[in-house]
């Protein structure tokens, strides 16, 4: 009897710490379907679609198919009675005049390359060198320094290390400040508001590819490190027609400083005044551990020019109103993109369109499944107290645009934005997990904890009560080399303190080419995912507290 009586209480136990299904919610789960999944996504990833790149007729298809969806689920149109934002985007031809060291001109594409904004004419004086332009807790190349309008030259990769081990960890692993991808350095330097940067490749890796989006002006180029770009300075030829240059936001006021690639020869002819040149300031802050930021008197004069050619672009919005009189004023936000990279530009090309099926054809069917599952819901009357906000960006593949610009000019204020759960490729198998017996049961899971516990937790209950997916983290890591955190929509709410969830299925062999395909898509393990995805909304929309943000941003 003892015994009985104790794995009864054991098993009630157990029953009290899962959370209860909610058979209303699960209810309307099932509209969520592999069927409906294959509808949408048949027409989203067509070859009629042409790949749905930003500017071109794909992306208007797209956006009017989604909008028309939006309209017969019964959502509204927020924006002055319209389903579409407009996003100012651009395409933005930057061109380096002249560039100037002591009087003697220097080459574009061999002493320098240029990347940035704005038209602006410079002549300078002196320079900073702010060593590896890191400010971490323990190492800071700008502490005590103020380089506002100044000129600054900054190791562009790497970071302070000794004997293999790095100042900033202690470790051997690198820190946050050193990914390929990590656009941390570019935006503090930035954030001091420097007049020019003049960017150099210690060798060694790590240099690393430009940084999509986020300048930190919200100008048309991005702040991070740039690609060592063609000798013209910067601007990449358009295709099919598109005039050149490099699409971005439209300038608003200022446009962050320009960044200057220069080799360490050139470095040192800045340097001159110094007594010192690159390799021994660099091996000083390496033996050191502390930064050796010093002004040297060197004449630095350029003139450069931006040409802005608009791009029509759309954000399309539907909303769901909540029906707490006070909860409503929340809203989450539930995001995917709906655009993609367009044709292949090979020629002779036998597949000619980059479908994108899974990027991210299917995070919008997804989030299309999901607003049928709430707006019935709302019809049957169990609507949610939280408002609910569907976002379908555009210009994701051009720099996180879409969001960029609707998280600068948001139609709900983002303080009433508790969440974003971002849907970023749900329907395949990723490399890591092909041939695994888990193949189709996992997802992963991305930022969920960065910022709020509680939202990290919301998301694990509702996998745990209805969905039971794996729910990998490996992702989850501001120091992983691919940088995913910073690499999808959701990262634009992140960095304005909304706490985020993104959901991504990782890459394969199609990522990003022609084979990206329809026929490729796993229709149940999509349909999961959404469902995933819509369990963890409707948590977050009728819970009685929203996500307390216990990690903010700094
Ligand atoms: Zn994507």
């Amino acid at each position: 009897m003892k015994k009985t009586l104790l794995s009864l209480a054991l098993a009630s136990l157990v029953t009290a710490a899962l959370a209860q299904q909610d058979p209303i919610a699960m209810k309307y789960a099932k509209i969520i379907s592999p069927e409906l999944a294959k509808q949408h996504l048949s027409i989203i990833a067509s070859d009629e679609f042409e790949g749905r790149e930003t500017g071109q007729p794909g992306a208007e298809k797209a956006a009017q198919y989604i909008a028309a969806e939006f309209k017969a689920l019964g959502l509204q149109p927020i924006v002055k009675g319209s389903y579409f934002y407009d996003v100012h985007v651009v395409n933005a031809l930057f061109k380096m005049n002249s560039f100037a060291l002591n009087g003697t001109p220097l080459a574009s594409g061999t002493d320098f390359n240029a990347t940035g904004a704005g038209t602006k004419t410079i002549n300078a004086k002196d320079i900073v060198f702010i060593g590896y332009g890191i400010g971490a807790n323990n190492y800071d190349d700008l502490k005590g320094i103020d380089i506002k309008g100044k000129v600054v030259m900054y190791i562009s990769n790497g970071e302070p290390m000794k004997d293999s081990v790095s100042k900033i960890t202690g470790t051997k692993t690198l820190s946050e400040w050193s990914g390929a991808r990590s656009r941390k350095r570019a935006e503090y330097i930035q954030s001091k508001k420097p007049l020019m940067l003049l960017a150099v490749n210690a060798g060694g890796g790590g240099g690393g590819r430009g940084g999509r989006g986020g300048g930190a002006g919200g100008a048309a180029a991005p702040a991070g490190t740039p690609p060592a770009a063609g000798g013209g300075g910067g601007g990449r030829g358009g295709a099919g027609g598109a005039p050149a240059g490099r699409m971005g936001l439209a300038a608003e006021g200022e446009a962050p400083a320009i960044t200057v690639t220069i080799p360490a020869a050139t470095a040192d002819m800045i340097l001159k005044a110094s007594g010192k040149t690159f390799a021994e300031l660099k091996d000083a802050i390496d033996k050191s551990g502390t930064p050796q930021s010093i002004t040297v008197k060197a004449d630095i004069a350029a003139d450069y020019t931006t040409t802005e050619t608009p791009v029509k672009a759309v954000d399309v919005l539907g909303f769901l109103p909540g029906n707490d009189p006070k909860l409503k004023d929340e809203v989450v936000v539930i995001s995917a993109h709906y655009d993609h990279i367009g044709l292949v530009r090979t020629p002779g090309a036998v597949d000619k369109v980059n479908n994108g099926a899974d990027d991210d054809g299917s995070g919008t069917t997804g989030l299309l499944e999901i607003a049928r599952a709430f707006t019935q819901a709302q019809k049957d009357g169990h609507g949610q107290k939280r408002s609910l906000l569907f976002l379908s960006n555009v210009g994701e593949e051009k720099g996180l645009l879409g969001s960029l610009y609707y998280t600068n000019h948001p139609v709900i204020p983002l303080e009433r934005t508790i969440t974003d759960l971002n849907i970023d490729m749900i329907g395949r198998v990723g490399f890591e997990y092909i041939g695994k017996p888990d193949s189709s049961n996992y997802v992963y899971v991305i930022g969920s904890g960065m910022l709020s516990t509680d939202l990290h937790n919301a998301g694990e209950r509702a996998n745990k009560t209805y969905t039971n997916l794996i729910l990998d983290y490996k992702y989850d890591d501001l120091n992983d080399p691919n940088s995913f955190y910073t690499r999808s929509d959701h990262y634009n709410f992140a960095k304005h303190g909304v706490p985020i969830i993104f959901y991504f299925n990782g890459t394969h062999a199609d990522y990003h080419k022609p084979g990206d395909e329809v026929s490729k898509i796993g229709w149940p393990m999509l349909a999961k995912r959404a469902q995933l995805v819509y369990y963890t909304a409707w948590d977050l929309l009728n819970a009685p507290k929203k996500p307390v943000v216990d990690h903010p941003i700094k």
